[in-house]
């Protein structure tokens, strides 16, 4: 390799990849960047992890990562080495922290975490407003980035890099990520878009856990404290016309936040559509479908929220269906 030449230029780049990799700013390193206009719903790159250690992240040290190396292939080692000795800033560069920066979750069973090392897919830059996506559960084997919308030749790709980002404000977003992220939710701080987008965020998060029971864990991330609609919540005792009008919303809010891609309508919108067909009132039945005929997500809530804190004889069935998800007994 001669001396100048930068790790990230000896890259094994797919031939027909529509991007490039180079300098990105100051503070950001390198990035990628289009090399042609990119179509919405285009897959931009597919890679394999070169190796995987089966651990959560919080848990691999630099002997799992020299344990897996010393059983990969020659050119994995040269790829890890040259990734290695570039992130180093300490006299001994830390072989964890080097797999770390340059790994992503794979695999599909939270019981069972493994994080494998991407070369290239780490090459690309994080953003909370993103226009690309790596849906892990589409393609748990090799995860492939997809443009989320349409892209400009020139323009920089980048994703976000933790989907739990959507409900979390941009400073507990910034003390996952080890960074100040520079995107128009993160930067300036407390800018009136910056502001709404920590709010929205904030509202999300709330929504999800309306519609799922489940607030991200921790205390300290919850939105809805009230004991009564917590138990009520827990209890599955939510009714359908509320769970309905939770989704509405959160796909509205989404959408003025900028992060409403395919992934996201795919995931939200059958349990939409699912929930206004099991409205068994007949009134209720016939809000439901005139909300769902409707173009946009605030087309479709603005009728819906008609419908909201009705009791309906669905109610039940909802409840059964959600202590099934939820494995509440
Ligand atoms: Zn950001």
């Amino acid at each position: 390799m001669p001396s100048q030449q930068h790790p990230y230029q000896t890259l094994p780049i797919p031939n027909d990849a529509p991007f490039t990799l180079k300098p990105s700013g100051p503070s950001k390193g390198w990035g990628a960047f289009a090399t042609r206009r990119i179509s919405r719903g285009t897959v931009i790159l597919r890679e394999r992890p070169l190796f995987a250690i089966p651990k959560h992240h919080t848990a691999i040290t630099s002997s799992d990562v020299l344990s897996a190396l010393r059983t990969s292939s020659p050119t994995t080692q040269r790829q890890f080495q040259a990734l290695r000795d570039h992130h180093a800033t300490l006299p001994f560069p830390n072989p964890a922290k080097a797999f770390a920066e340059n790994s992503f979750a794979i695999g599909t069973d939270t019981h069972s975490p493994a994080h494998g090392f991407f070369p290239l897919l780490s090459r690309f830059n994080h953003a909370c407003l993103p226009n690309a996506a790596v849906p892990l559960l589409k393609d748990a084997d090799a995860p492939a980035l997809y443009a989320t919308r349409d892209i400009a030749a020139g323009e920089e790709i980048a994703f976000s890099y933790d989907p739990r980002f959507e409900s979390r404000t941009a400073r507990e977003r910034h003390a996952s990520l080890g960074f100040a992220c520079g995107c128009r939710a993160c930067h300036p701080p407390g800018s009136r878009f910056q502001r709404a987008s920590d709010l929205r965020r904030r509202l999300i998060r709330g929504l999800q856990f309306m519609v799922s029971g489940d607030d991200d864990g921790e205390e300290r991330f919850h939105v809805i404290a009230e004991p009564e609609v917590r138990k009520q919540v827990a209890e599955c005792r939510t009714p359908l016309s509320v769970l309905l009008v939770c989704n509405l919303l959160t796909q509205c809010l989404m959408e003025a936040e900028g992060i409403l891609d395919d992934f996201e309508i795919g995931r939200l919108q059958p349990g939409a559509t699912a929930m206004a067909k099991m409205l068994r009132r007949p009134e209720n039945a016939r809000i439901a479908r005139f909300a769902m005929a409707q173009r946009t997500p605030n087309e479709r809530l603005r009728v819906a929220f008609a419908l909201y804190g009705r009791a309906d004889e669905g109610d039940e069935e909802m409840a059964y269906t959600l202590r099934h998800i939820q494995g509440v007994s």
